[in-house]
């Protein structure tokens, strides 16, 4: 692992993941995915149909199924589905809460003149719950709900640096499951692994990650 420090790397931007980063939220991703499932088969697709691992892009590749045999099934599909995830996330949310130095790290980081941002797969009402006035802390988040391609793809990101004027090699992208650092690296920004959520050291030297760190607040160790 490199020695990477925030003020040696030119980093001036960071980005964070929300889910497991910044809050605790416990969503029941197999209830989510068994209940996205059946919606799906009761369009009659079948589950050799989907070749996606994640919900929203199990989601996804139903949608474009049925958009070739009915756009207004496709988006009755695309209504249901979403307003499954939604509820499951709301109430995560309404047990959620963030973590303990979440906003202190922000408070902080702004002290030191560091540009935020939050992108998360989650959707605003989930994040609102658990963090009302997020605004205050961090000037820019992106929700699922924001944008047209969500993380792993780096729409989401570039969107998020383009709304602070940032650059993504000035940027360090912060999260706890390998998806954050396959973002970050799809866009050319140096990527930072926590384990805060479920995922082990093992899993973001494998992804790529610079730096790994045992908390997101723990940045403040290696910032000036
Ligand atoms: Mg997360």
């Amino acid at each position: 692992m490199p020695a990477l420090t925030i003020d040696q790397s030119n980093i001036n931007t960071l980005i964070f993941d929300f889910d497991g980063t910044l809050a605790k939220l416990n969503i029941d991703f197999q209830e989510m995915r068994d209940a996205v499932m059946e919606v799906v088969l009761s369009y009659g697709i079948s589950r050799e149909e989907i070749h996606a691992h994640f919900i929203l892009e199990m989601i996804d590749s139903a949608f474009g199924i049925l958009f070739q045999r009915s756009e207004t099934e496709a988006r009755r599909f695309f209504y249901q589905t979403n307003a499954i995830i939604e509820n499951i996330e709301t109430r995560a949310a309404l047990q959620g809460e963030l973590f303990e130095h979440t906003k202190d790290l922000f408070t902080s980081l702004q002290s030191k003149e560091f540009s935020c941002g939050i992108i998360t797969r989650n959707c605003t009402k989930a994040v609102q719950i658990v963090f009302p006035d997020i605004l205050s802390y961090c000037p820019v988040v992106i929700c699922r709900n924001d944008v047209k391609n969500v993380k792993p793809h780096p729409e989401h990101i570039t969107l998020a640096l383009a709304k602070l004027g940032a650059s993504a090699p000035n940027t360090l992208m912060i999260g706890d499951h390998p998806i954050d650092i396959h973002t970050g690296r799809n866009a050319g920004t140096k990527t930072c692994g926590v384990l805060t959520g479920h995922c082990r050291k093992t899993d973001f030297i494998d992804a790529g990650a610079d730096i790994i760190l045992s908390r997101a607040a723990d940045l403040l160790n290696i910032v000036k």
